[in-house]
């Protein structure tokens, strides 16, 4: 395949540039061409006029495209009022999907989005332009629960105002022209390879806060019960809704997303105080404040870049959130550069959220930087997506804290010792080792609320609050509890010394935990009583794992005391327990083996 770019200013380059390429033997060899056009020029008659000039002189071509705030052609690094650039595809296949939403409802969209990629067993990635109205529906696609492959990258961007403040208009099209749609290409070939990854490179910093209240997806009301204007003022002493998005652009929201984490750039306060997103946030994720240091950004978005110019590329795409390009300032073109320094034919738009999603992880995105390159092999033996896969440095927590001096040690080291650091770089080093501080001291407080002193597993609060957890969710019908408690234990104590008796609970405890799988939890319960928590496992592995648990223990050695054994009683959820009833059946399984003889299980009521 390959990728053909050009910036226009007017009808002139237009069609000088489709009489090119209409030429061009990639074009005319190719079995399928897909145009994407980015344009900042948001008159409807405009881009009518443009697509219909390019299906009537290349009528191969099917047509994607938004209103962005501006479009590039790299190799030629000019910026032009509309980027037209075309994939042609020499054995894959294109579809382009079209929902026009004041036309259909989202239901009927995505039905018919549904049964249009059933068709493609080699689907290979799926293209997303949508209008900010649209926005919430691609939340609604894509779950895609009823599709089987969700490695399949799903990618694209939301339509943006052109630059010029009198035509405030957003469009997405293809065929048609759309206000409020979405418009999808699906990419499907054996031997088609598409690589979708995104940069993001801001840094959470602050504290970890929690969403209580949201409107629509895309309205924050509260945080941590705080009105979230109060949140702002709070942290970033920002009030006035004038310069409200100036102010506030470059301290997006993070949160995490499956693996990955997104960013939330506000757009507007509204008079009640409540904060609109372009993309959406859920009640009950939790969200840290974040700061961009331009230095970490663009050695993200270079990393990126690298990872892309290893994999040979006949075509790729940028999709750039519009604040990058605020903060970035001077220094904007050099991320767009790193990509045009190996592919010269890359094109993209800065846009107003971009879209990756895969593996179920990411989603709609701000502030972020999304990267799609394509290949076709030359036979389908080829390994398409290799194992070196892409994984953005995110500086949270303690795992990364190394890397991340060591990045700002490589990144200040042609800085002479001598010279006076930047006031901003002290600054946002100082905000990532506090961040780090508190993450450390959050970590010990919770792990002095929910673990055990003494066993070092669970306390009785957490493992309450993992079966009620549980309970709550109830999408598994197969959850069971195992208790157990130690039998004559008073006796080891009486006899031993009460010093023995905490050895021999530490033993246990941990004999037990390695019985149990990672999804499975174990707490202590009081004294020398346990409970276990399976949230997916059938009957027969309960009794199992309850049994092995017993045997296990009633085989350690002791170096003064005989054996040591235990009582267990297991019990799975029924239809209409709740969690008291629940926790009966089996205290009254442990109290049957009990009174029954001891080391041993009871699963049924006897
Ligand atoms: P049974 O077989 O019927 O369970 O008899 P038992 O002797 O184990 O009786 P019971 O369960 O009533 O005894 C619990 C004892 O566990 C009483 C209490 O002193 C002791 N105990 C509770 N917590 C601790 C602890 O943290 N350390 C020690 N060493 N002993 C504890
Ligand atoms: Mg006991
Ligand atoms: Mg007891």
């Amino acid at each position: 395949m390959r990728q053909i770019t050009c910036a226009i200013v007017d009808s002139y380059d237009a069609v000088k540039f489709l009489d090119e390429a209409k030429e061009c033997v990639d074009y005319k060899n190719a079995k399928t061409v897909l145009v994407n056009i980015f344009t900042k020029r948001v008159q409807k008659d405009y881009i009518s006029y443009i697509s219909s000039l390019i299906k009537s002189k290349l009528p191969k071509a099917k047509i994607s495209g938004l209103t962005c705030l501006e479009g590039f052609a790299l190799g030629e690094n000019f910026k032009g009022s509309t980027i037209i650039t075309f994939l042609c595809f020499k054995s894959s296949d294109i579809e382009v999907l079209e929902y026009d939403f004041s036309k259909i409802s989202i239901e009927e969209a995505k039905s018919s989005f549904l049964s249009s990629i059933k068709k493609y067993p080699e689907l290979k990635g799926i293209q997303v332009y949508m209008t900010p109205l649209a926005n919430a529906v691609t939340n609604d696609f894509m779950p895609l629960d009823d599709f089987d492959k969700k490695d399949i990258p799903i990618f694209g961007a939301g339509a943006a105002f052109g630059s010029r403040e009198d035509d405030k208009k957003i469009y997405v099209f293809g065929n048609g022209i759309y206000e409020d749609g979405i418009v999808i290409t699906l990419f499907s070939g054996e031997k088609l390879g598409i690589y979708a990854e995104s940069t993001l490179g801001w840094t959470p910093i602050g504290k970890e806060m929690v969403v209580t209240d949201v409107e629509n997806n895309n309205v924050l009301k509260t945080i941590d019960n705080i009105s979230a204007s109060e949140i702002y003022k709070k942290y970033l002493g920002v009030n006035s809704a004038k310069f409200f998005l100036e102010n506030t652009c470059e301290f997006p929201f993070m949160l995490r997303r499956g693996d990955k984490w997104v960013a939330r750039v506000p757009i507007q306060k509204d008079e009640d105080g409540n904060i609109h997103f372009t993309a959406d946030i859920q009640k009950g994720e939790k969200l840290l404040f974040s700061y961009g240091s331009k230095n970490i950004i663009l050695k993200q978005a270079f990393n990126l870049a690298d990872y892309m110019s290893r994999k040979n590329l006949e075509g790729l795409l940028l999709h750039v959130c519009r604040t990058r390009r605020l903060y970035l300032k001077d220094t904007e073109h050099l991320e767009l550069q790193a990509f045009s320094n190996f592919y010269r034919e890359t094109a993209g738009c800065y846009a107003f959220s971009e879209l990756l999603y895969k593996n179920k992880s990411g989603g709609l995105q701000n502030s972020a930087l999304v990267a799609v390159g394509f290949r076709e092999f030359e036979n389908a033996e080829e390994k398409i997506y290799s194992d070196d896969c892409y994984v953005e440095n995110v500086f949270y927590g303690t795992s990364n804290y190394n890397d991340f001096n060591k990045w700002v040690a490589e990144l200040t080291q042609n800085k002479k010792d001598n010279q006076l650091l930047p006031f901003e770089e002290r600054l946002v080093n100082f905000l990532h080792a506090t961040t780090r501080d508190l993450y450390l001291a959050n970590i010990k407080l919770e792990e002095a609320a929910t673990i055990d002193g003494l066993t070092k597993i669970f306390n009785r609060k957490k493992i309450s609050e993992r079966i009620s957890y549980e309970l709550k969710k109830r999408d598994s019908k197969n959850i069971h509890l195992i208790m157990f408690d130690i039998d004559n234990f008073k006796h080891i104590n009486d006899t031993y010394g009460h010093d023995m008796g905490d050895e021999v609970l530490v033993k246990i405890a941990q004999t037990a935990k390695q019985c149990i799988r990672k999804q499975d939890s174990i707490g202590r319960w009081g004294g020398e009583e346990f409970m276990i928590l399976l949230p997916e496992s059938a009957e027969e592995v309960a009794v199992a794992v309850a049994e092995r648990i017993r045997t296990e223990i009633y085989s350690l050695k002791w170096e003064k005391m005989n054996q040591i054994s235990i009582s267990l009683g297991v019990a799975g959820i029924e239809e209409n327990d709740d969690i008291q009833s629940f926790y009966k059946r089996v205290d009254n399984r442990l109290y049957f083996a009990k009174t029954h003889g001891k080391n041993r299980v009871i699963f049924k009521d006897e």
